[in-house]
């Protein structure tokens, strides 16, 4: 039974304080949305494109062009509504952002300000086995996306990239109900995982297509369930904004840094002014960028290109009906029918590729052969160090869910001996082959036949009569022997026949 009352511990981070403190995060999460096109144009989204060239006139805002909307970022974002069960929004409407940036040709942003597509959901956040924490979402809405100022080419000017332009994002914006760095991380590993699943947004950090603006205050301690009890914001202290994180690692520091630095100002009497702040991961340290800007500051207004967006319940029952088995559906399904640790189904639906890879291996076993276990005790211990060896993901694995299906099978079958097994991996992952085919090519079944077992003892004793007669007076002396045998087989001979005879043979 999953335990959803979890608290996170009093962050360490009050070390030195003079009070208790309680730190309070609620994060903004930007995903770019999967989609081949823009969320008003045409222009191909496809990542390192030569600079400019992924531009329609409309990301451009070259006068009297109209944005069209996507229906299938629509679409996207209905399924990401979808799947953190969120109520989908069949009225939305479009707003405009305004503000000068340099990589913003328009001067606005167009967003969804007063009806988000996708209204209250939540994300359960695994904090160990068995704990979680339920962190509510208030909302999803699209948006578009700006261009790229580039300082670091010309040391005299600055370039600008408008392939990022209008591209479509979802920000996912969670309520302040995450209660440390690591949380805070569990949180955003765990919305990834899904919007893998789900095929949304590909999670990838690095290409910037998903990033997080951290809020972070910090309160005196019991002032947070005060806050859950009334939902008032009153209850809680002056938050500052940490801007477009994209590594979960300098995501934890920042907050770290930023809760001391909140605290060290309350206890010194001062007070915290609500800002937007960037973290620098070589100072590890927050920086004030610029005081926090309130939604009148941007003038937004409905943006009078766009008609409101109207979709119909049919609609989004149909994408309902076509959503995959989700990651917590799936952990779940693994631990009952496959007998499974809460470690084993945990690690399988990490991601969904490896997900798959175990469905197909004990798809293509036999029936009620292989356990689920031993499927995952082969992916999780022995393929899995492998590919980490070579820098290869589950897509890439050269061993295919069938081989591993038939090599499992012949040790089980007793056609191999579990030593031979992990040779035989090693030949299937490096040269391929059909691992039955090899197993008899290369001579590698199991010897279960005791007569050829007796022989090779015998010829082992018979050369050393002096490490006998040691072994008869200390029978921990036998494992010599057993090693003995086990090479003149080429490790082929059944380990447990093998431990019989020598035992027998000792005593006799
Ligand atoms: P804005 O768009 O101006 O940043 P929002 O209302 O969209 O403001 O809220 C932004 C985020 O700030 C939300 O994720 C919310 O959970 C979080 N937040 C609000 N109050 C606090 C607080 N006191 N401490 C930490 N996070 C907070
Ligand atoms: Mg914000």
């Amino acid at each position: 039974m999953l335990d959803t009352t979890y608290t996170a511990p009093a962050p360490k981070i009050i070390a030195g304080a003079k009070h208790d403190w309680e730190l309070v995060i609620g994060l903004e999460v930007h995903a770019q949305v999967s989609s081949k096109a823009k969320l008003f144009s045409g222009a191909s989204t496809k990542f390192g494109n030569e600079p400019n060239s992924n531009v329609a006139f409309v990301d451009a805002a070259m006068p009297g062009m109209l944005p069209v909307i996507n229906e299938y970022c629509v679409e996207q974002a209905v399924r990401t509504g979808l799947g953190l069960k969120a109520d989908i929004n069949l009225y939305s409407a479009f707003d405009r952002k305004n503000y000068f940036y340099p990589d913003l040709p328009q001067g606005y942003q167009i967003s969804q300000l007063y009806h988000p597509i996708v209204g209250e959901g939540e994300i359960l956040v695994e904090m160990g086995e068995g704990i979680a924490r339920v962190v509510r979402v208030e909302r999803i809405h699209l948006e578009q996306d700006a261009g790229k100022s580039i300082h670091d080419m010309d040391p005299n000017m600055s370039f600008v990239d408008l392939n990022r332009t209008g591209v479509a994002l979802m920000e996912i914006v969670s309520r302040p109900d995450i209660r440390g760095p690591e949380e805070a991380a569990a949180y955003v590993t765990k919305l990834r995982q899904i919007l893998r699943y789900l095929g949304t947004c590909d999670g990838n950090m690095q290409n910037g297509n998903l990033r997080a603006d951290v809020n972070v205050s910090v309160c005196r301690a019991g002032q947070y369930e005060k806050y859950m009890e009334t939902q008032d914001f009153d209850h809680l202290g002056t938050r500052c904004e940490i801007k477009n994180m994209n590594s979960m690692r300098f995501m934890q520091a920042a907050i770290d840094f930023e809760a001391r630095r909140q605290i060290a100002i309350l206890e010194d009497g001062g007070e915290v002014h609500q800002e937007t702040r960037l973290y620098d991961p070589d100072k590890n340290e927050t920086r004030s960028m610029r005081s926090k800007e309130e939604a009148h500051d941007y003038r937004y207004f409905p943006c009078p290109d766009l008609l409101p967006l109207e979709i119909e319940q049919a609609w989004v029952d149909d994408i309902a009906a076509s959503l995959p088995e989700l990651p917590d559906d799936k952990k779940s399904r693994f631990i009952n029918d496959f007998d499974m640790s809460d470690y084993d189904a945990s690690v399988l639906t990490a991601d969904v590729a490896t997900a798959h890879y175990f469905e197909e291996v004990i798809e293509a076993s036999e029936p009620d052969t292989i356990s689920g276990k031993m499927a995952a005790n082969w992916i999780v211990n022995v393929l899995f160090s492998y590919l980490k060896k070579d820098n290869l993901s589950i897509t890439d694995c050269p061993v295919t869910p069938n081989q591993l299906a038939s090599q499992i099978q012949l040790e089980l079958s007793g056609e191999i001996n579990g030593k031979i097994a992990k040779d035989l991996f090693e030949i299937v992952y490096t040269e391929g082959g059909d691992p039955a085919e090899i197993v008899e090519n290369r001579g590698m079944k199991q010897v279960t036949d005791t007569g050829a077992i007796e022989a090779a003892v015998d010829e082992i004793m018979a050369a050393n009569p002096a490490q006998v007669e040691k072994a008869k007076q200390n029978p921990k002396l036998a494992g010599w022997f057993v090693g003995q045998v086990m090479k003149a087989t080429g490790g082929k001979a059944n380990p447990k026949a093998v431990n019989q005879i020598i035992a027998a043979k000792l005593k006799g």
